[in-house]
């Protein structure tokens, strides 16, 4: 079914990218096949050579990661949208196929772990260096920009402290400079933010977060424009092999099918839960961008379509008083993970961020009273209680 361009976001979310086989099927098959079959030589020569659309290999080509492929386009506002086996890989697949040794990338610094260890680790050794800049202070993104900076990369909102940049200003100094900028939209999914929309060239996802949203598979994915994405990332894909599985695309395609409802929800619980905690007299600061507190509070209201699912709060007490408040949950789920059904809730400064030095640490804004929290699905009220447990008791000894 081609889909109408008038279609508004939960329908596209719905129904983008379907294609009905003969069997009639309502809900999208899942294709468990490595290749597909030619009616004739001729036809097998003009696949490979690509003078004739159509799949050749599941690498590359495969009909149910094609679907999620077109609908997360959709979400994205995005002409091309490649899938991956992780959203590591994605980013990966992003840098390898745009950049070349000797090009420079300014980044954010306050950055998912294992994106730092990919560009200072492994990018670096192939000769492609990264200037680590505040990720809110558009100055420094200027300052560090030099003659072989080709890319800037951010993910707005930060985890775990929800700082956000003006990614409209970014995508200018982008422009001025012919730069690529390219935002990891995972903590917002495309049912908060669409960075397309404010002037990003690429977007990045690691699906396994809010797009499958019930903590169940791993996979990433690059939207963008057909060249870039379509043709560099897609060619990188293809070579080099970190392919998302049909069965993992079709468990992403039905998370897409409630993103938004979903998304709506983690916003509203996490909103509770914030608005409860910074009355609490053992809770010290509340990071959520819901809060007109927030120093950017008035741009979230701008940028994004709601204030997502991460909230993070330092208590007193230092690490033996988050401590005490993570031993004392039952319903909260202890796990580094975001993005689930179930809340989950971590201790940064010992986990995520634990093999920062001190100094590190503290110019990150990563207390060892910190506490981060992925609001799920449950009733708020039960996650509140959850959290009220320790917190009274760490309340009390204070006092
Ligand atoms: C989890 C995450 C990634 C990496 O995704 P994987 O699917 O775990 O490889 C990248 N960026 C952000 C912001 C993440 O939260």
């Amino acid at each position: 079914m081609a889909e109408s361009s008038e279609w508004g976001f939960a329908s596209l979310a719905v129904r983008a990218g379907q294609v009905r086989t003969n069997e009639a099927e309502n809900a999208e098959p899942i294709f468990t096949t490595s290749s597909f079959v030619y009616t004739s030589a001729a036809q097998a020569a003009a696949r490979f050579a690509e003078t004739e659309p159509g799949n050749v290999y599941s690498r590359f080509t495969n009909p149910t990661v094609r679907t999620f492929e077109q609908r997360l386009a959709a979400l994205e506002g995005g002409e091309s949208c490649v899938a991956t086996a992780s959203g590591m890989a994605a980013v990966l697949a992003t840098c390898l196929a745009l950049l070349k040794s000797g090009d420079h990338i300014v980044s954010a610094s306050s950055l998912f772990g294992a994106t730092v260890s990919l560009f200072e680790k492994y990018l670096r050794k192939l000769g492609i260096e990264t200037t680590f800049v505040p990720l809110t202070d558009i100055d420094a993104w200027r300052a560090a920009l030099r003659p072989e900076t080709r890319l800037l990369y951010l993910e707005p909102p930060s985890n775990p402290l929800t700082e956000i940049a003006d990614i409209a200003q970014l995508a200018q100094l982008a422009r001025e400079h012919d730069l690529l900028l390219v935002v990891d939209n995972c903590l917002c999914s495309p049912a908060l933010q669409q960075p397309l929309a404010l002037g990003a060239d690429i977007v990045i996802h690691s699906a396994t977060k809010y797009l499958d949203g019930q903590g169940r598979c791993i996979g990433g994915a690059v939207v963008g424009d057909a060249e870039r994405v379509g043709v560099e990332v897609l060619g990188f894909l293809r070579t080099a092999g970190p392919t998302m599985s049909p069965f993992n695309a079709w468990v992403f395609l039905k998370g897409l099918e409630t993103l938004s409802l979903r998304m709506r929800a983690h916003c509203h619980n996490a909103q509770h839960v914030a608005v409860w905690l910074q009355q609490h007299p053992a809770v010290r600061q509340v990071h959520y961008l819901g809060l007109p507190g927030h120093p950017q509070y008035a741009l979230a209201q701008r940028q994004q379509q709601g204030f997502g699912g991460i909230v993070s709060f330092e208590v007193v007490g230092g690490q033996a008083g988050a401590w005490q408040i993570i031993d004392n949950t039952k319903l909260l789920s202890i796990t580094a993970n975001l993005g689930d059904t179930k809340s989950t809730i971590t201790h940064p400064a010992s986990t995520t961020h634990g093999r920062l030095t001190q100094t590190e640490r503290d110019r990150a804004g990563i207390g060892q009273g910190l506490i981060r929290l992925s609001v799920g699905l449950e009733d708020p009220g039960d996650i509140i209680a959850d959290l009220d447990r320790g917190l009274s008791r760490l309340g009390r000894s204070v006092i």
